[in-house]
């Protein structure tokens, strides 16, 4: 945990020093988190349900689990962070799919949010097909997916489905990097039974956790540098 807190640091003194040495309140980067799934229009009706695995387990369960759970570790290790939905607040309401991936969009770029995660689980016809694979849409979050895969893989150990590029991470486009983390198959029997075990989603939320500081730290340290070799 200690560990997680140092990029933090380092970045509160970097914004310090060029600042004028005014405290940052202890304020990390903010992201938002993004578990898919559970929506309803006013009338009721499910708009988006997202996938169920044979054995009944609903993604859209799945996901808010992890989406706290990493919340939390964020929290501990000084990020600020907002959930799109959480368990008191499990549906979110709008007239269909693409206008609520639309206002998740809006929500993140009116907090001005540093990062988004968005969480969800795999499906595949094949049972066999696993691990654990992270998409993104503009260049500017390839360094952030190729950084929360590898952690992902690491602190989970199943198969590394890679980072993809896609268009389909909601419309119009986020203006901070943003990220897709398919977190494991619904399909395969193996997965399904990790994603109903809490010490699973414990390593996920960890995964995203240490990827995300990593990044930051490492974004730290190239904008000092870059300001350091800047004329005054
Ligand atoms: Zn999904």
């Amino acid at each position: 945990m200690g560990r997680l807190v140092l990029p933090f640091t380092l970045g509160v003194l970097v914004v310090g020093l060029l600042g004028g040495g005014g405290p940052l309140n202890g304020a990390g980067p903010l992201v938002v988190l993004d578990p898919g799934h559970a929506v309803k229009n006013r009338r009721g009706g499910i708009v988006n349900s997202g996938q169920k695995s044979p054995q009944g387990l609903w993604e859209r369960d799945v996901v808010v689990r992890i989406a706290e759970k990493t919340e939390q570790y964020l929290e501990e290790a000084g990020y600020q962070v907002r959930l799109t939905r959480n368990q008191q607040q499990f549906w979110r309401i709008a007239r269909g799919r693409r206008s609520d991936l639309r206002a998740r969009v809006e929500e993140a770029n009116q907090l001005k949010a540093d990062a988004v995660v968005k969480i969800h689980c795999d499906w595949h016809r094949n049972p066999r097909v696993a691990g654990c694979a992270t998409y993104y849409t503009a260049r500017s979050s390839r360094r952030l997916a190729r950084t929360v895969q590898r952690s992902l893989v690491q602190a989970t150990g199943r198969p590394d489905g890679g980072v993809h590029r896609t268009r389909l991470l909601g419309v119009p486009q986020a203006a901070m990097p943003t990220i897709l983390v398919e977190v494991g198959y619904l399909t395969n029997p193996e997965e399904e039974r990790l994603l109903r075990d809490e010490t699973f989603l414990d390593k996920i939320a960890h995964g995203v956790v240490h990827g995300l500081t990593e990044y930051f730290q490492s974004s730290a340290s190239g904008g000092t540098a870059k300001k350091g070799a800047e004329p005054l």
